[in-house]
């Protein structure tokens, strides 16, 4: 799966993309203080970074690989072996797994509690707009009119432990949610290793547990919205304390492309099928969970300022920090009130 991610872990800036890195991974005799150990890798088209306490110096590594591989070989678009590949191609009666599973279900909540916002079903348009796991078409207003008929969750639905669709074309993209599930992959292959203080990152989608070598709660940076800003980190529009919690951040700076004078961005409105157009910026969502956050974070990408902060004030279980465009040609910011209690800083 392809995608990036805009919150950014402060503390592992430093370490390159794409790299596998095992640093700290020196054994503790029994009694010595635990150290803390600092992984990362490919993963989604993006990378992974993992820092976590360990008290022992067994490299979780291979098995963090394995997960994520078998992760891709249910949910990833860009792996013609995955399940999701085998539904989008038409195939029928696909076998689906765990993870497709509680993907899926999580998508379609998210979905209703978004009034439709959010669409796994947006995979045509998204591809059409170049944005997707095909090459990108020549988009005109009738190509966009004849890829509506497929966009809609109620063309599609989980029966008997299949996916059945209304009609064949009818395609599934979950990379605003699967990002997210994968960091909650990780989390909870960490914790059924007894480990109890970290942190997993991947392309800017977090979830955080205990303290950090500090003895602190984990920071985390939230990334200034401007447009093309590819390197993460640099420019910071905020800092939260993650308190057992997960936070993932969806913005229309780093993916986008603009043609004959018009931004195009990869967040689809599944009502019209064009990239949304306004003037929310980036979404950023703390939740329990991360698959969570990032799709609610990519459905107030889809709703709007005013809509977002209906939605962020009517749940009790998500928070929210949302950054746009005002009237002046500065930056808005809201934030909710439990959003407040974690900020170390915020720039107004
Ligand atoms: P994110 O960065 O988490 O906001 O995810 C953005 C990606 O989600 C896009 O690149 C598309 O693949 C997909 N997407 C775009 N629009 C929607 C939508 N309305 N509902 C669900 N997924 C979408
Ligand atoms: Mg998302």
């Amino acid at each position: 799966m392809r995608k990036t991610g805009h919150a950014e872990l402060v503390s592992a800036s430093h370490l390159c993309l794409g790299l596998l890195l095992v640093l700290a991974l020196n054994a503790c005799q029994p009694g010595e203080p635990s150290v803390y150990i600092k992984l990362a890798g490919p993963a989604q088209g993006t990378a992974y970074h993992v820092s976590y306490e360990s008290s022992d110096s067994v490299n979780l590594q291979p098995g963090i690989d394995t997960l994520l591989r078998q992760f891709d070989l249910s949910l990833s678009a860009y792996e013609p072996a995955s399940i999701i590949s085998a539904i989008n191609r038409d195939e029928e009666n696909v076998e689906l797994d765990d993870y497709f599973v509680t993907c899926y279900l999580a998508a379609a909540e998210i979905s209703r509690a978004s009034d439709g916002a959010f669409d796994l079903t947006v995979a045509p348009v998204v591809n059409a707009w170049g944005f997707g796991f095909t090459d990108p078409a020549e988009v005109n207003n009738e190509l966009i009119d004849s890829l509506l008929q497929f966009i809609g969750m109620d063309k599609v639905r989980l029966e008997n432990g299949h996916i059945i669709k209304e009609k064949p074309g009818v395609m599934l993209d979950v990379n605003a949610i699967a990002q997210g599930y994968a960091v909650d992959v990780v989390a909870a292959f960490l914790e059924s290793k007894g480990i109890r203080n970290y942190l997993v990152e991947i392309g800017g989608e977090v979830a955080a547990k205990g303290i950090n070598d500090r003895g602190e709660y984990w920071r985390v940076g939230i990334d200034k919205p401007i447009d093309g800003l590819q390197l993460p980190g640099v420019q910071l529009q905020a800092v939260v304390a993650l308190k057992n919690k997960a936070l993932a951040t969806s913005g229309n700076y780093r993916r986008f492309y603009v043609k004959d004078g018009v931004k195009y961005s990869h967040t689809i409105d599944p009502r019209t099928g064009y990239p949304v157009d306004h003037n929310l910026l980036s979404a950023t969502i703390l939740a329990d969970d991360c698959m969570t956050a990032d799709g609610f974070a990519t459905a107030c990408m889809v709703m709007g300022v005013d809509r977002s902060i209906q939605l962020l004030e009517s749940r009790e279980d998500l928070e929210g920090y949302l950054i746009y465009h005002n009237d002046e040609d500065g930056y808005g910011i809201y934030y909710t009130s439990g959003m407040k209690k974690i900020l170390l800083r915020s720039e107004s």
